[in-house]
């Protein structure tokens, strides 16, 4: 099975990949390395800051991001695997919006400093400390990989506000899969399975 075949896209909320649970890597190969430029390539092409591989219905450990979210600020670019927060301190509420999400911004509370730890491109072990929006990205992110989205961080109001535009996400996946554009939840969860494989 080749990952990059069709070409990958982001995809949107309700996608039952948002809800998978993400595999960690066993091996960084070729293949995951075409997937991580693949992945930053959409990342900047929709002005994000941040895309984790479950976004692009692949549930894998891994996540890129830039926090300038401009290509050519090459050093805050970065590819993470099986990524693990060991740390939290603080605690900050701040505006985010998620590319599975367009046009949706609400207020979110996050540890404002963390310790973590991943594996590079290269396979290469890091350790970093982080505050502030790189701190809110990596925990963004890391959420994804387990199946958690930022909707789930929001308090009772910010649910409330946010209720009519989740209801038009569904909305429109429902058209979307009756016109035949996004496949049926039961072949995605079959496809999901199958992916895990490759991890
Ligand atoms: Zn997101």
């Amino acid at each position: 099975m080749n990952i990059l075949q069709p070409p990958l896209k982001i995809v949107q909320y309700p996608h039952p990949a948002l809800r998978h649970e993400a595999r960690p890597l066993t091996a960084i190969d070729d293949q995951k390395r075409h997937v991580a430029a693949a992945m930053l390539d959409l990342m900047y092409e929709q002005n994000g800051l941040g895309l984790a591989a479950p976004q692009v219905g692949l549930p894998f450990q891994m996540f890129v991001v830039n926090y300038t979210g401009d290509p050519a600020e090459k050093e805050f670019e970065g590819v993470y695997i099986n990524p693990v927060i060991l740390e939290k301190e603080g605690s900050v509420e701040g505006d985010e919006g998620c590319l599975s999400f367009p046009l949706l911004f609400r207020k979110v509370r996050r540890a404002r400093i963390v310790r973590v730890q991943a594996y590079s491109l290269a396979g290469q072990l890091v350790e970093l400390e982080l505050s502030d929006l790189p701190a809110r990205l990596w925990q963004h992110e890391v959420d994804h990989l387990h199946a958690t989205l930022f909707i789930d961080k929001l308090g009772a109001i910010g649910q409330l506000a946010a209720r009519s535009a989740l209801r038009e996400f569904e909305y429109e996946y429902k058209k979307a899969q009756r016109r035949g554009e996004i496949p049926l939840d039961v072949d995605i969860e079959k496809r999901l399975d199958e992916l895990e494989g490759l991890a």
